[in-house]
């Protein structure tokens, strides 16, 4: 069986694996310069920063098994299972977070490995020249390939809000014990992370996620929310530094949850985080369900 997989974020990524270890002849083919999609770590100053998804929660075993075989490989790191809460600053215990030393990305690179993926490739159309096409990938993106009737209902069931992300690094640290924050009830800004904590290397680095609504008004032009969310991180933990700001733009950042576990239509799948909770390991176990249910 000859599969494409459209898509080589975690999703597609989980897809192409498991297909291969079933023995199908899989094809990744990607847009992006570089795996992972969302699962992303970009390089400021010679160092990497988790832009994308903040850390990884495992509550599913064979996803957990996953993530135990990073670990093992020194490739994943348990971070913290207390975050803190705002309005208030009150810490808050819940699951285990985990992050990665080299940055979350090299987590999709190591799914990646030994796979044929063909980067800086944009389909525009599905390939004709496969058994099956798997689009791993947001509902709005896949539906630039005019798929099939039943893969264009579910995606255009789909519902997205953006987020702008801020890479805020200060001279030094000076915001004494902190892993990360959720922000509630802010007019700009959603969550912010020690990203120097989470990676483990303390260097003086935050990541602060927009709200919704922030993003949805700078999606044009990104660069003109970078100091609005510097100076609400900056007011929130009362810092008196000013960072340098780096941001990206996510434009399909995160989807209303679902029940379905992918979307198929003869040859033609739709697999993400759109399926179930819109975290990792959702888009993981989409990718692999997918993969199961063409190997049968
Ligand atoms: C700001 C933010 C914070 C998040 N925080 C968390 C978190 O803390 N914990 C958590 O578990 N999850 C988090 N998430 C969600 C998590 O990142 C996603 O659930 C997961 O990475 C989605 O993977 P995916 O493979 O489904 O999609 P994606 O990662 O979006 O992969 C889709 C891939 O398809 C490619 N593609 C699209 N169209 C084409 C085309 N025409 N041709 C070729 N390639 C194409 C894209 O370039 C991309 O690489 C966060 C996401 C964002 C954006």
């Amino acid at each position: 069986m000859d599969v494409v997989v459209v898509g080589a974020g975690i999703a597609g990524l989980s897809c192409a694996r498991a297909l291969t270890d079933g023995g199908a002849r899989v094809r990744v083919v990607e847009r992006g310069r570089v795996v992972g999609g969302r699962l992303a770590s970009k390089r400021f100053n010679g160092r990497y920063a988790d832009i994308g998804a903040a850390y990884l929660v495992a509550d599913d075993p064979d996803f957990s098994a996953q993530v135990a075989s990073w670990e093992s490989r020194g490739l994943a790191r348990l971070w913290t299972d207390t975050l803190r809460v705002f309005p208030g600053g009150e810490d808050s215990t819940g699951p285990v977070r985990w992050a990665a030393p080299a940055g979350l990305r090299s987590l999709a690179a190591d799914l990646a490995d030994g796979l044929d993926v063909r980067l800086s490739t944009r389909l525009d159309a599905l390939p004709e020249d496969a058994d099956a096409v798997v689009l791993a990938m947001p509902g709005p993106q896949a539906l630039r390939l005019s798929p099939p009737p039943a893969i264009a209902a579910a995606a255009n069931a789909q519902s997205w809000q953006p987020v702008i992300a801020a890479v805020l690094t200060y001279p030094a640290r000076e915001w004494g014990e902190l892993h990360g924050a959720f922000v509630n009830d802010h007019p700009v800004l959603a969550t912010v992370c020690d990203d120097g904590d989470r990676r483990g290397d303390g260097a003086p680095v935050l990541v602060a996620h927009s709200t919704a609504a922030l993003a949805a008004q700078h999606l044009d032009s990104p660069e003109t929310a970078g100091p609005i969310l510097a100076a609400a991180v900056g007011e929130l933990l009362s810092l008196r530094s000013e960072p340098e700001v780096n941001v990206h733009r996510w434009t399909y950042a995160q989807p209303e949850p679902t029940d379905a576990p992918y979307a198929a239509d003869g040859r033609v799948w739709l697999c993400g985080d759109a399926f179930g909770r819109p975290r990792v390991q959702t888009a993981w176990l989409s990718g692999r369900a997918v993969a199961r249910a063409l190997l049968t």
